[in-house]
């Protein structure tokens, strides 16, 4: 037999973490990584946080899981906490981002087709973005124009339309008799951490008013304090109908939530959905643990003031190397710096040579996703390794 036991769908890279600390993980023969990836922007309270660790023991040792069947106050305690803190007036709890994208999906096409007489069950196609990335069940993939995430999968799923992201015309272009909605990424992630401008998301928030549309974003990426709000729409001052999230949700236990507004769930009546462990016990503790670390003005502004810290210096820093650095993007801890070469080898050198990890992404971007706890020794010993790593670094040659 030839196939791993972990089934090879990744290339993964030689890491092999078997400790964190704080925003250092410690490999399997001692070698300490700074973690400006935070596990794809999910452990924003870096690793081994007291408090998280403690919420989840607790939690281990009381009541695990009980599945839906049952009352869940542990559920109805975070669900409070995302519906005082948020748009939505409802929650549904998922294990991860996809399913997430795949509950707002669901609500979304239910808003239209679940809803007696105020409804259109003709309606169900959702207007989606260039270069998106939703996940990767069936649903998720066939909402993304990705074409290298459907090969070897077909059919995708009908009721998709592409338009190009950030550019209204484009999806005023797809609208037709058959749209529900729009689903976006606000700051697309594996893109490329690429904002959307105000006037795009003004834009879709008008189209979808005028034309009793669901605006959906997906914020599993930007969500939970990334962008220095505890969710990014907050800074285009719009309200969303409905918004996945998760990564950064459980500080790095798995789950995910789909929110709505009462209007948005009027299609998810009793029966139209559910998980098993959609919502367990223990999740929502991790839950709790980390929406009480940030969702807090003092937190929030701290994420905002040293996404601005970390923005000027990399800006200042880039000037010093025209030929390798592009520009620098994003909103607060969500930040990319976009190359002028190829970023893949670039990365692999910060890893490799420097003991810096981050994320590459789409359109020759590095992501720089540290925990939002970071201080200012994490941020000096970034710009220390990311210096010497520019430095070293050696543009390969085109093979
Ligand atoms: C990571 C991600 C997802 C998928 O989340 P999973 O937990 O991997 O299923 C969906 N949307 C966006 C924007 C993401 O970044």
């Amino acid at each position: 037999m030839s196939i791993t036991p972990l089934m090879p769908v990744y290339p993964r890279c030689g890491v092999r973490p078997v400790r964190g600390e704080h925003c250092h993980l410690i490999d399997e023969d001692g070698t300490r990584y700074l973690d400006f990836a935070s596990g794809i922007a999910v452990n924003l309270l870096g690793h081994s946080h007291e408090g998280l660790i403690k919420a989840i023991q607790e939690q281990a040792a009381t009541l695990m899981h009980v599945s839906n069947l049952y009352g869940s106050p542990q559920g109805e305690k975070l669900a409070q906490m995302l519906v005082d803190n948020t748009f939505a007036d409802t929650v549904f709890f998922t294990n991860s981002g996809a399913e997430a994208v795949e509950t707002a999906i669901k609500t979304a096409r239910a808003y239209h087709q679940n809803a007696g007489d105020a409804g259109d069950a003709s309606k169900h196609e959702l207007i989606t973005f260039s270069n998106a990335f939703h996940g990767r069940t069936m649903a998720t993939i066939s909402a993304s124009n990705q074409t290298k995430m459907h090969h070897g999968f077909s059919p995708m799923l009908d009721g998709f339309k592409y338009a190009e992201f950030d550019d209204l015309e484009s999806a005023k272009a797809l609208m037709g008799p058959n749209t529900a909605g729009f689903l976006v990424e606000p700051i697309q992630g594996e893109g490329g951490i690429r904002p959307a401008s105000q006037e795009f998301m003004q834009g879709l928030r008008d189209l979808a008013d005028e034309h009793d549309l669901m605006l959906v974003l997906d914020e599993v990426q930007c969500g939970v304090a990334r962008t220095g709000t505890l969710y990014a729409y907050e800074q285009y001052g719009i309200t969303p109908d409905i918004v996945a999230t998760a990564k950064g949700i459980g500080g790095g236990f798995p789950f995910g939530a789909c929110l709505a507004t009462e209007k948005a769930a009027r299609g998810m009546t009793f029966g139209t959905h559910g998980s098993t462990y959609g919502g367990n016990p223990l999740a929502m503790a991790a839950g709790c643990a980390v929406m009480e670390a940030v969702a807090n003005e003092e937190f929030l502004s701290s994420v905002r003031e040293k996404g601005e810290r970390i923005r000027t210096r990399l800006e200042q820093f880039i000037g010093n190397y025209p030929e390798l650095f592009e520009l620098v993007r994003g909103m607060g801890l969500m930040l990319g710096i976009k190359m002028k070469v190829e970023s893949r080898p670039f990365f692999v050198h910060l890893r490799e040579n420097h003991d810096l990890l981050t994320v590459a992404a789409g359109d020759n971007t590095l992501r720089v996703l540290p925990p939002l706890v970071i201080g200012d020794a994490e941020i000096d010993e970034f710009f220390d390794k990311l210096s010497a790593g520019a430095a070293s670094y050696k543009i390969p040659e085109p093979a």
